[in-house]
């Protein structure tokens, strides 16, 4: 109850300033994830989509699936602020097949064929219950495979890697779509695009900013290298009309970013597929 909590808070306030430092910080953390063990049974995860665009029609062709932890204290906490967390202490394999199984159903809803991406772990890799979890959640929707795209970072890449191929062949095999996330950061190698099965590239947003000359040439490279081994790419992270417009004269074949849409609430998207087409309507306002 709300008094209960206001004590507790005022005496989270006190022990900060008597002891700062690492105790606080250990404290602090414990906290987070005791609140984050309870999290899916309080119902406080939520999905937020962000649409993605093919750039030969410029159709919202899918969107990606990014999860939302809406705090009772902390209020809406960044994936990027537990997310590590919950992969530390392994929460995320749980918090994993509620995002798969959310999505499929959601995406299960949509007009049109349209994709739905999910952000996978390394760690559900490791669990290796990955497969099973996304058959059941694709069954339970009555979703078919091809509709399911599993976005994968090059950290899941590193180690394991057999039964990473292993993995990843059975879910081409069934028909979903895989998508190396963030290319061009972490622990890149060109090597990987040869090695791992992927579907698509989607080439880190750093590289789309054009804040370089050498940006625009790895861009211009991973772009070329994606298309000859067949794979779709993405330009992630497009925020302005003139990054869009260098895009196009490049080898991406999706578009993702601000400028063609920000995460939004499963709600908006009925409202977002029936307005006027986004790019030609921003394109229109730039000129
Ligand atoms: P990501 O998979 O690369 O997702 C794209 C991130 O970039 C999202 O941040 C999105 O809101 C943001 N973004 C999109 N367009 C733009 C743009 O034009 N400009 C800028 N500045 N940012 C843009 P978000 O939602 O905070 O997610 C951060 C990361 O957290 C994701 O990066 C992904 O790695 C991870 N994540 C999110 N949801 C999940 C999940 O369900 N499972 C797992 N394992 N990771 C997730
Ligand atoms: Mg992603
Ligand atoms: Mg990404
Ligand atoms: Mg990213």
């Amino acid at each position: 109850d709300l008094a209960l909590y206001e004590a507790k808070r005022a005496g989270r306030g006190r022990s900060r300033l008597f002891q700062p430092g690492m105790d606080t910080l250990l404290h602090e953390r414990r906290e987070m994830e005791i609140d984050l063990r309870r999290a899916l049974a309080l119902k406080q995860f939520e999905l937020h989509y962000q649409p993605f665009l093919d750039l030969a029609s410029d159709e919202v062709i899918g969107f990606e699936a990014l999860l939302r932890w809406r705090h009772p204290v902390r209020g809406n906490v960044p994936p990027l602020a537990f997310i590590p967390l919950a992969e530390e202490n392994g929460l995320i394999v749980k918090i994993g097949e509620w995002v798969l199984r959310t999505a499929c159903l959601q995406a299960a809803t949509w007009p049109g064929e349209r994709t739905v991406a999910v952000n996978v772990s390394p760690l559900q890799f490791k669990a290796d219950t990955l497969l099973e979890t996304v058959k059941a959640a694709l069954e339970r929707a009555n979703l078919p495979p091809r509709r399911l795209e599993l976005e994968i970072t090059e950290g899941a890449l590193l180690d394991n890697t057999d039964s990473v191929i292993r993995t990843l062949n059975a879910l081409r095999d069934l028909g979903v779509m895989i998508s190396m996330d963030d290319f061009g950061t972490g622990y890149s190698s060109l090597s990987y695009l040869q090695k791992f099965p992927f579907n698509k590239i989607k080439i880190d947003r750093s590289f789309v900013a054009g804040a370089s000359a050498d940006s625009e040439a790895i861009l211009r490279a991973v772009a070329g290298l994606g298309t000859s081994l067949g794979m779709a790419i993405t330009a992630e992270g497009v925020e302005t009309a003139e990054q869009l417009a260098r895009i196009r004269g490049e080898r991406c074949t999706h578009v993702q970013g601000y400028l063609t849409g920000r995460p939004m609430a499963a709600e908006q998207i009925g409202d977002f597929l029936t307005r006027p087409d986004p790019v030609t309507a921003l394109e229109d306002t730039a000129a």
